[in-house]
C-alpha cells in the first residue's frame, strides 16, 4: 500500500508530466535505508504507442530546426545541467546509493557528451567532391532517423541517458527514454532541464516501464533505432528482437574487466587504482575491475597492498560525508553478491577480506568489500559478472598466460595493464581482444570525442556508443551526385556567351 511519504512518479510526454494509466507500478527504494520512497508507473503497450505518436510529430518539426538553433539548446542545457548538478547528484544518490562525489562524477562525464554535441554544426558536415566526373559533383549529407529509443540500466541513471540523447537530439531526432525502473527520478529531472533549455515539447520523452514497455518499443513501427545499455542476456535479446523488426540497434552488455599486473608494476599505484576501480560505486560499474591478474611473483605484494587499503574505507550511506562506498541497488542483488563470495570460498578461493563480515549499517542493502585470492577460471566467482564489491585475484606465471586468460573471457568491455615496460604495454594494447584498454589507467572510459564500447558479449551491433560513432548511429548517410546543364547551352538566354 502507498504511504504518504511515497512519491508517485509520472511519465514525461509532450513536455509535461503524465500519470501512468496501466495500473501496474514498481517500488523505488532508497538503498541506504531499505525504505520505499517512490512508486514508478510501468507503461502498457498502449501508453508507449501514445507517447511515440507525440514524438513522431515532434521529430518532423525538430529535423527542420537549424543547426545553430540545436546548438543553442544544447548550450543552454549544458549550463542548466552544470549549475544544478548538486541537486541531480542528490537524486542519484537517493535512489542508486552511490556516494555523492561519485554521482557528481557521473554527471560530469555525462556533461562531456552534451559539450561534444554542441559541436553539431561541425559534426554533421558532409564531404564534397567537385568534378567527380566532368561536370559532375558528389557530396554527402547525414540526416536524422526520426524517433529513436534509449533503454538504460540502473547503474548510471544520468550518464548513460546523456551518452545517447545528447547526440540523438543534436542530430535532429526525437528521443524516447525508457530508464531503469530502479532509479527513475533522474530522468524526469533531465526532462525538465531540456524543456527549460528550450527544447520543443515531444523531442525528449520519458516513459517508464519494464519488459512490456521495452517490447512495445522494440516492436513499434515508428521507432527507427534502439540504443541499449544493460546486462548481456538482455542486450542480446534487445539486439535480436530489434534487428528482426528492421531497426538499427546498438546494445551494450555486461562486463568482467581484468587488470594485468606485471612484476615491474608500481605496486602502490596499481593497488590504489585497483581498489578504487573494484570497489567504487560498490562494484556496480560496467568498467569496474573485478579480476586482478597477478603475473609471476607480484601476487603476494599486490594482495597485501590491496588488503592493507581496505580497512581505511568506510561503507555507509552515500549522502554522508566521508563515505567511500554506498549500498547495493536492491536487497536481492546484495544477497546474490554475498552468495558469490560463499561460492568462491567453497570452490577453494582464499578469502583474504570477507565483505560479509564487515561492520556495515544494518538497514539498507549494504555489503562490505571482499578480496578473494587464488581464484581459478572454473569458479563461478571468476566466470560470472557479479556486479558487486568483490575483487578476485588470479595468479599466472607469465604475461602470455595472463593475456590468453583475458582473451578467452566471453566479456570484453575494458581492461588495464600495470607496468613500467612500454614494450609490454604496447604488445598488450595490440593483442588484447577488448574494446577499451587502460595503460596504468584503471577505468579507461573514453572521453566524449572518442566512442565507448566493448567487444564480444559486451556489445551487440557494430556501432559503439557516443562520440563520432554516436553521430553515425543517430543519422543516415545520403550521397548526392549532381550534374547541371552548362548555362552556356541553356535554351533560355541567361546572359552567358553562347556555345551553340
Ligand atoms: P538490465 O539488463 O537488468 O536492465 C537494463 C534495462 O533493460 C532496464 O531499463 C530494464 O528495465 C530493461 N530490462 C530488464 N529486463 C528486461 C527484459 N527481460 N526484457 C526487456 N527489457 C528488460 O541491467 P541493469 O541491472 O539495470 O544494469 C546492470 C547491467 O548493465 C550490468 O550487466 C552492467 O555491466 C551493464 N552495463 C553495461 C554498460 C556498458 O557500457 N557495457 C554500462 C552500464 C551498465
Amino acid at each position: 500500500m502507498t504511504t504518504p511519504s511515497v512519491t508517485v512518479l509520472d511519465h514525461w510526454i509532450s513536455g509535461t508530466r503524465v500519470p501512468g494509466t496501466s495500473g501496474r507500478t514498481a517500488p523505488v527504494h532508497d538503498p541506504a535505508t531499505g525504505r520505499q520512497t517512490a512508486e514508478v508507473p510501468l507503461a502498457s503497450a498502449g501508453e508507449i504507442d501514445a507517447a511515440v505518436k507525440t514524438a513522431v510529430s515532434a521529430a518532423k518539426e525538430w529535423r527542420t530546426s537549424s543547426l545553430s538553433k540545436r546548438a543553442a539548446v544544447l548550450f543552454a542545457f549544458r549550463e542548466l545541467l552544470n549549475s544544478r548538478s548538486d541537486e541531480l547528484a542528490a537524486i542519484v544518490t537517493a535512489e542508486h546509493g552511490k556516494v555523492l562525489s561519485d554521482a557528481a562524477g557521473e554527471i560530469a562525464r555525462g556533461l562531456e557528451n552534451v559539450e561534444f554535441a554542441t559541436g553539431v554544426p561541425q559534426l554533421l558536415k558532409g564531404g564534397f567532391s567537385e568534378q567527380a566526373a566532368t561536370g559532375v559533383d558528389v557530396y554527402s549529407i547525414r540526416q536524422p532517423l526520426g524517433v529513436v529509443a534509449g533503454i538504460t540500466p540502473f547503474n548510471f541513471p544520468v550518464m548513460v541517458p546523456l551518452w545517447m540523447c545528447a547526440n540523438a537530439i543534436a542530430c535532429g531526432n526525437a528521443f524516447v527514454l525508457k530508464p531503469s525502473e530502479k532509479d527513475p527520478s533522474a530522468s524526469l529531472f533531465l526532462a525538465e532541464l531540456w524543456k527549460e533549455a528550450g527544447l520543443p515539447d515531444g523531442v525528449f520523452t520519458v516513459i517508464h516501464g519494464d519488459k512490456e514497455a521495452v517490447d512495445a518499443l522494440l516492436d513499434h513501427d515508428d521507432i527507427a533505432a534502439v540504443s541499449f545499455v544493460g546486462s548481456t542476456p538482455i542486450a542480446r535479446y534487445i539486439y535480436e528482437r530489434g534487428t528482426a523488426n528492421g531497426k538499427r540497434v546498438q546494445a551494450l552488455g555486461g562486463a568482467k574487466n581484468h587488470a594485468l599486473v606485471l612484476p615491474d608494476a608500481d605496486i602502490d599505484m596499481a593497488a590504489d587504482a585497483i581498489v578504487s576501480a573494484a570497489y567504487g560505486a560498490a562494484g556496480e560499474r560496467c568498467m569496474a575491475l573485478s579480476v586482478a591478474v597477478a603475473v609471476g611473483g607480484v601476487g603476494d605484494d599486490l594482495v597485501e597492498a590491496i588488503s592493507a587499503r581496505l580497512p581505511a574505507l568506510t561503507v555507509g550511506p552515500g549522502s554522508e560525508p566521508g563515505t567511500d562506498m554506498g549500498p547495493l541497488i536492491t536487497r536481492e542483488h546484495r544477497d546474490r553478491v554475498a552468495g558469490y563470495v560463499s561460492a568462491g570460498a567453497e570452490a577453494g578461493a582464499t578469502v583474504v577480506v570477507d565483505g560479509r563480515e564487515q561492520d556495515v549499517p544494518a538497514d539498507g542493502f549494504f555489503l562490505g568489500m571482499t578480496l578473494l585470492d587464488d581464484v581459478t577460471p572454473d569458479m563461478t566467482v571468476y566466470r560470472d559478472e557479479i556486479f558487486g564489491p568483490v575483487l578476485s585475484v588470479v595468479r599466472v606465471d607469465t604475461f602470455e598466460e595472463g593475456l590468453a586468460l583475458i582473451n578467452a573471457n566471453q566479456y570484453a568491455n575494458g581492461t588495464a595493464i600495470f607496468t613500467r615496460d612500454g614494450g609490454a604495454a604496447r604488445r598488450f594494447q595490440n593483442e588484447v581482444e577488448v574494446g577499451m584498454v587502460g595503460i596504468n589507467v584503471p577505468i579507461p572510459v573514453p572521453v566524449a570525442y572518442y566512442s565507448f564500447g566493448g567487444w564480444k558479449d559486451s556489445l551487440f551491433g557494430d556501432t559503439h556508443m557516443y562520440g563520432p560513432e554516436g553521430i553515425n548511429f543517430f543519422t543516415r548517410g545520403k550521397v548526392v551526385t549532381q550534374r547541371w546543364p552548362d548555362p552556356a547551352t541553356s535554351r533560355v538566354d541567361l546572359g552567358f556567351p553562347r556555345t551553340r
